[in-house]
């Protein structure tokens, strides 16, 4: 049945677009690769992220006029530790980050977007974004799609396989946006609360329903 689901999702005469979005460690990478195995073109917002403050971009410029010059390495690239370091202090200075940053991030991802949509290869276009909610990209799809796990278990697999300290894990959920929010923003939610295989089930249904709305 899994494979048979393979084909075109058309929304308003277009390929379907989703926004894929979730807590940290809750599986949205995970989720990512099983729409990717079925055919789905994946935007990773982590990576545009990236993309936009590459070595001499306009970003960059910005960034290192906002927080000082040896934000940037001898060889144009950005010193990341640094920047977060200066940026996440307080509150201030990370809304500059983000007043520089997340417009030039949307721009790019409403432009590949487009694209996506032009290419018209892919069975679904699938923005896979972890500030999907709070940066209002939810605009740019045309469903939004929550990955959903209790906390408890999003720490232990943070601290199984991110090896990350519990403690550290817990507090970067607690600067997130509430799971109740996210959850009463999504049109679907996906529940990965049991294992691996159990997903790719949850993912199959995702498909089916999918089909269903376009
Ligand atoms: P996110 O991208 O939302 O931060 P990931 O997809 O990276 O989350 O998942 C976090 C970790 O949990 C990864 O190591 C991943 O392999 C693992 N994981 C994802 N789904 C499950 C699951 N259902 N059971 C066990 N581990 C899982």
């Amino acid at each position: 049945m899994w494979r048979v689901l393979r084909f075109l999702l058309r929304y308003n005469g277009e390929t379907m677009k989703i926004g894929l979005t979730g807590g940290i460690g809750s599986g949205k990478s995970t989720v990512a690769r099983l729409l990717r195995e079925q055919g789905a073109n994946i935007i990773d917002a982590d990576q545009v992220a990236r993309d936009v403050v590459a070595p001499g971009s306009p970003v960059l410029a910005e960034l290192a006029e906002a927080f000082g010059q040896d934000i940037i390495e001898s060889d144009g690239s950005l010193r990341r530790q640094e920047l977060a370091k200066r940026a996440f202090r307080d509150e201030a200075s990370t809304a500059k980050l983000n007043a520089i940053t997340h417009p030039a991030i949307a721009e790019r991802i409403k432009t590949m977007l487009e694209a996506a949509n032009s290419a018209d290869e892919a069975a679904l276009v699938v923005l896979d974004h972890p500030l999907l909610l709070e940066t209002n990209s939810d605009a740019l799809v045309d469903r939004v799609i929550v990955v959903d796990v209790p906390a408890d278990e999003r720490i232990r697999r943070l601290v199984a396989y991110r090896g990350l300290e519990a403690s550290d894990a817990k507090a970067r959920i607690e600067r997130q946006m509430p799971d109740e929010q996210r959850r009463a923003r999504a049109d679907y939610l996906v529940d990965n609360s049991g294992d691996e295989q159990a997903l790719e089930a949850e993912v199959a249904k995702l498909w089916e329903w999918l089909h269903a709305v376009q």
